[in-house]
């Protein structure tokens, strides 16, 4: 028996978005209130508070109605201004790709480029800033999905924050899923998402905007209003007392507020040590078969992605099909520079249980097999076994 590509997969692993959490599609499915409804007004306030406990950032977040996408846009749209030079920080596809952004508005955009397998080194932001003290605004991807790697945005922020310059931050796919916050990293602006490790399906973004980011956002002649890319529009509108700049997602906002109930009643650092726990069982798992992973090195792999390099002379696409086709289940592709050369195993909200990491194990090892590659599943799936035994008895 084969599973029809035309069918939904049985088991959806991928690296965002994820299923999401059963809490989650109930609540999509409540009541669709007025938005100007007192009763609204008063849901939209407390949500954002609650949003604001679980970032743990000083100020009411901004919740945005478009996927993280929209926010990151928002972010180069609304803080930087013409005369500004910006360093971008690419170690991945995502980062590479904010610089794009950054240079639609700023004066000059810089770049500390390093091969997507790797990490930013902080003394080289270091070294840059001292160099270039012009530089106003850095930005950078603290997981960069498609590579599954992490940078440490702490030590960036740290040196961003002696340099005085303001710090862009792109945490959709890491924040929620492991310790990072605003605060810890002294982000300017810190984007992240509902749709990868909170589980809910992608609609929304939040953003955190520290007190010297609005300051500069409100000084940017060219920040824009009336827009959909607009920070400043939605500044206020947390406030039951004030107007919604358009219409909020209502459905949507129903969703993340089960999810933030959810994040909140677990307790975060619960749901970290059990994405962090599932990615160690697959990482086990994965080189228990000799397959490799793709991260140069194990400290900078993601705890909530795993990303597998494929073994020469196999298609990474092959093996997507193959997994799906054979066993039900779902992963991700790379993107741009590191598609066909590596496959994702998603470890985010409802995926990130240590069971799901040797299904994932099983599913990727048969289609290898299928395909030829000649890898010891039953080894990779000892050592995801005997990694979960020892915390389980730890
Ligand atoms: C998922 C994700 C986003 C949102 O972008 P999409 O490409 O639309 O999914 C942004 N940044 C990172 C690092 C992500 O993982």
């Amino acid at each position: 028996m084969r599973y029809s590509e035309t069918k939904p997969p049985v088991f959806t692993l991928t690296a965002g978005p994820v299923d999401a959490y059963p809490e989650v599609l109930r609540a999509l499915g409540t009541t669709v209130l007025y938005d100007y409804d007192p009763a609204f007004q008063a849901f939209f306030e407390d949500l954002t508070l609650k949003a604001q406990e679980a970032l743990g950032c000083d100020l009411p977040p901004l919740i945005l109605q478009g996927e993280p996408v929209l926010a990151l846009e928002g972010a180069a749209a609304s803080l930087i201004a013409k005369d500004d030079v910006v360093l971008n920080l690419a170690s991945g596809v995502y980062g590479k790709g904010f610089g794009y952004w950054a240079a639609r508005y700023a004066k000059k955009v810089e770049e500390i480029e390093v091969p997507y397998d790797t990490a930013i080194d902080p003394e080289q932001v270091r070294d840059f800033l001292k160099s270039h003290p012009e530089v106003k605004i850095v930005c950078v991807c603290n997981h960069d999905t498609p590579s599954g790697t992490l940078n440490d945005i702490d030590a960036i922020g740290a040196v961003v924050a002696d340099a005085g310059a303001l710090l862009i931050v792109d945490a959709v796919s890491s924040w929620g899923g492991m310790p990072t916050s605003p605060s810890s990293s002294q982000a300017g602006i810190y984007v992240t998402g509902p749709n990868k490790c909170l589980g809910c399906p992608p609609a929304l973004s939040l953003v955190a905007v520290s007190e010297a980011a609005w300051a500069k956002i409100e000084a940017n002649p060219d920040a824009p209003f009336a827009s959909m890319l607009s920070f400043t529009d939605w500044k206020s509108a947390w406030k039951k007392t004030e107007p919604f700049p358009f219409t909020p997602s209502v459905a949507e906002l129903n969703g993340l507020s089960a999810a933030l109930d959810r994040y909140l009643d677990e307790g975060p650092e619960q749901v970290w040590a059990r994405h962090a726990l599932t990615a160690r069982i697959c990482r086990e798992g994965i080189k228990g078969m000799g397959v490799e992973l793709w991260p140069a090195s194990e400290d900078i792999a993601s705890p909530t992605a795993t990303a597998v390099k494929m073994p020469t002379g196999i298609d990474a696409g092959n093996v997507l099909r193959e997994a799906r086709a054979r066993y039900g289940v779902s992963m991700s592709a790379g993107r741009a520079e590191t598609l066909g050369k590596l496959i994702r195993i998603g470890h985010m909200g409802p995926t990130a249980q240590p069971g799901y990491a040797l299904l994932a194990v099983a599913a990727m090892g048969g289609a290898l097999n299928a395909l030829g590659a000649e890898v010891d599943v039953a080894a990779g799936l000892a050592a995801a076994h005997a990694t979960w035994d020892a915390e389980i008895d730890a």
